[in-house]
């Protein structure tokens, strides 16, 4: 684990930075208040801080102060080692943020055990963190394919609509939905069905632009949130998708399953509809184009006012 030690006299910098590399720790040095606080201040700062009250300019009280007024992660745990002592000063140092105290000279067996202490806190935090995050993360995945589930794609779309209000520009809603794919479960089983979902999901993520977005939004329906794309775009990566998926069947179980998608595209300009009228009118573009003989994109451009579809196949 890294520690940062700071203090402005050099012997008794020399003297904790040498204890603390005995005991396994990575040290960081500095040699006045300013200098920690450029450490403490990096993006991805040491958890831990070993900080010297008494140093000219900012000491480790204001040092300890202004590393609590960040306000990112991960936690910074600080330590003040001082000659002061007595309850007051404790009192103080403990109000400006510290975790804990010590009194110089230091005992070297209580700061050890303190250490371990304060390290039992710090991996409890990160431990937390890690569950936090995968939390977040299956809220918003779909477990199967790892794509958006559908509340985050849905909240994505109002975000981008939102962005189409504030600067006028257009986007494109794709509904797609996978041809026959009953058929794939009732011939080769639903762990195939599965694989082919995993495998679908994987080429659209990898066929879209970096800043579309692809979610899960049913059984074998995909929405995908392109952003700043016209009608013209919008036929560009709809003929992406349909290629990557066509152009080469799946392989499950030493089978080879040939996989086409519908897709119904919308365009709206100046994020003048609702995000449900968008949706509806991909949707009705997306029977149409599964009425129009399936593994082809059928176009609309969302109205303002009543979001009606003018469709126009295109199949290449
Ligand atoms: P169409 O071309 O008209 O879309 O026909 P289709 O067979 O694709 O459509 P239908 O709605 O009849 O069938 C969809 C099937 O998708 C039915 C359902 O069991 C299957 N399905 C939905 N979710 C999953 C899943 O997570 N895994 C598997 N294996 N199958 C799923
Ligand atoms: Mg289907
Ligand atoms: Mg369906």
């Amino acid at each position: 684990m890294k520690i940062l030690i700071a203090d402005d006299d050099a012997v008794a910098r020399r003297l904790l930075e040498a204890l603390l590399k005995k005991w396994g720790y990575d040290v960081l040095v500095a040699g006045d208040g300013a200098e920690a606080l450029a450490v403490l201040q990096r993006p991805e700062p040491p958890p831990l801080a070993i900080l010297d009250w008494m140093m000219p300019a900012v000491d480790g009280v204001e040092v300890c102060r202004r590393v609590r007024e960040r306000t990112g992660e991960p936690y910074i745990y600080v330590f003040l080692l001082t000659a002061k002592d007595g309850k007051a000063a404790m009192v103080h140092g403990l109000e400006a943020g510290a975790d804990d105290y010590l009194t110089k000279p230091f005992d070297q067996a209580e700061l050890q055990v303190r250490l371990r202490a304060a390290t039992r806190v710090l991996d409890l935090q990160a431990a937390l963190i890690a569950a936090r995050e995968r939390l977040r993360d299956q809220a918003t995945h779909d477990g199967l394919t790892g794509l958006w589930n559908r509340p985050a794609i849905l909240e994505e779309l109002e975000r981008e609509l939102a962005r189409d209000r504030r600067q006028g520009t257009a986007t494109t809603v794709v509904m797609a939905d996978l041809d026959h794919f009953k058929r794939i479960n009732d011939t080769y089983g639903h762990l195939a069905g599965d694989e082919v979902l995993r495998e679908i999901a994987s080429r659209m993520r990898a066929s879209v632009r970096k800043y579309d977005s692809v979610g899960r939004y049913g059984g074998e329906e995909f929405l995908i949130v392109a952003p700043g794309c016209d009608t013209e775009c919008a036929r560009g990566l709809t003929e992406g998708i349909r290629g990557q998926i066509a152009d080469a069947p799946v392989t499950f179980g030493g089978c080879l399953l040939p996989v086409t998608i519908s897709m119904g595209a919308a365009t709206l300009h100046g994020g003048l509809s609702g995000a449900a009228a968008l949706i509806q009118t991909a949707d009705e573009a997306l029977y149409g184009a599964k009425r129009n003989g399936r593994n082809r994109t059928e176009f609309a451009v969302a109205r303002a006012e009543a979001a009606q579809p003018s469709l126009g196949g295109s199949r290449s």
